[in-house]
């Protein structure tokens, strides 16, 4: 799960958050909540930095602000699911709302027929103490039936909650993933890049970017056809996915093109791993499929670059890919390293 902060720790979250939600024009509703949630806790690196960018330079969020930073840094789902979720939210929340109301009304009734029969007992001390304890009871029963309500819809509201949560957990997954072949997509790769790149000052090493690109695979397709031309790739993202380590990020950068962040890496270390990588595509012989034929060896070219202090992700992305364009030029089947800026 996202969120596994401590009870404690979340409260403190949630007690820094709230002043500054209520600081901006946007509503209080759950999406402002989980952009300052995810702020204060400190586990978001880039919405953090575009938050500081955004407030630096301009007045308080709106509405349409708030739910775009969420948009892009935390739900990354597409538009529909969004809606639908923060739909789900909202239903939840004003049920709960009018769950509570009736409680609190309920409450208030039974509060004023206390003070009645207090004053009439204070006032008639010979009054009927049956009649009075009877409509005593019998508030107490609807008081009792409003917050029985009020549980009920608490406990359903959890267990929808709980559905709606894990509803956002696979929307991130699917919106953040490459279907083709499991690896991560391009739009995670941005913006893990960029987290990487505001948390430089825990890296001693600095991170290293490694760009890799099939050979010749138009003539593969063509030899061979696109199906598979499709295993092919699912074979060099298995390959990728076997030979990074937990910090790591291997991403389908494109069609045929892929690309792995290694964070705190240095550039002998990110070389080794480019190596091992290249020699292992190119050891391995596909078959295929239905027959046990292997077709010629596949091969891919790779740039390594290693970040330099204040690039921009723009650059530290071009330098690795113009090394990349020097191994294809070179004869392909090969790593190049990239020239510091
Ligand atoms: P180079 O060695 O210079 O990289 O040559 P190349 O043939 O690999 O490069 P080129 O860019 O000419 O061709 C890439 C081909 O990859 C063209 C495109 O049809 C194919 N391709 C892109 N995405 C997919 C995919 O998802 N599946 C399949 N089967 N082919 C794809
Ligand atoms: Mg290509
Ligand atoms: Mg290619």
């Amino acid at each position: 799960m996202r969120y596994r902060d401590s009870f404690a720790r979340s409260a403190e979250c949630v007690r820094l958050a709230l002043p500054l939600m209520a600081k901006q024009d946007a509503a209080m509703h759950p999406i402002s909540f989980s952009v300052w949630y995810e702020h204060v806790a400190g586990m978001n690196a880039a919405l953090s930095a575009q938050l500081d960018r955004v407030l630096s330079t301009g007045p308080t969020l709106t509405d349409d602000a708030t739910c775009e930073l969420y948009r892009k840094y935390i739900a990354n789902m597409d538009e529909q699911s969004a809606q639908q979720v923060a739909a789900g939210f909202q239903r939840v929340l004003s049920e709960i709302s009018e769950s509570a109301t009736q409680a609190g009304k309920q409450a208030s009734r039974f509060g004023s027929a206390l003070e009645e029969w207090s004053d009439l007992l204070a006032t008639h001390p010979g009054q009927d103490l049956q009649t009075g304890a009877t409509g005593i009871l019998d508030d107490t029963r609807k008081m009792q039936s409003a917050i029985t309500a009020l549980n009920e819809r608490l406990d359903s509201s959890q267990v929808e909650i709980e559905r709606l949560q894990a509803e956002i957990v696979r929307a991130r997954e699917d919106a953040l993933s490459d279907g083709l072949t499991g690896l991560a997509n391009r739009r995670r790769f941005d913006t893990a890049l960029v987290s990487c790149l505001a948390e430089i000052a825990d890296q001693p090493s600095g991170p290293s970017l490694l760009m890799a690109d099939i050979d010749h695979f138009k003539k593969i397709n063509d030899s061979y056809g696109h199906l598979f031309g499709d295993k092919v790739i699912r074979s060099i993202a298995q390959i990728l996915k076997d030979n990074v380590r937990g910090n790591d990020l291997a991403a389908r950068y494109g069609g045929e093109e892929f690309v792995i962040l290694l964070p705190d890496t240095p550039l002998t270390g990110a070389h080794a791993v480019a190596e091992k990588i290249r020699n292992t595509v190119a050891g391995c012989r596909i078959l295929r499929t239905g027959s046990n034929e292997a077709i010629a060896a596949i091969s891919i070219s790779i740039g390594v670059a290693h970040y330099c202090v204040s690039e921009s992700p723009t650059d530290f992305v071009n330098r690795a890919d113009a090394a990349l364009y020097t191994s294809k030029a070179q004869g392909r089947n090969r790593v190049t390293v990239a020239t510091a800026m």
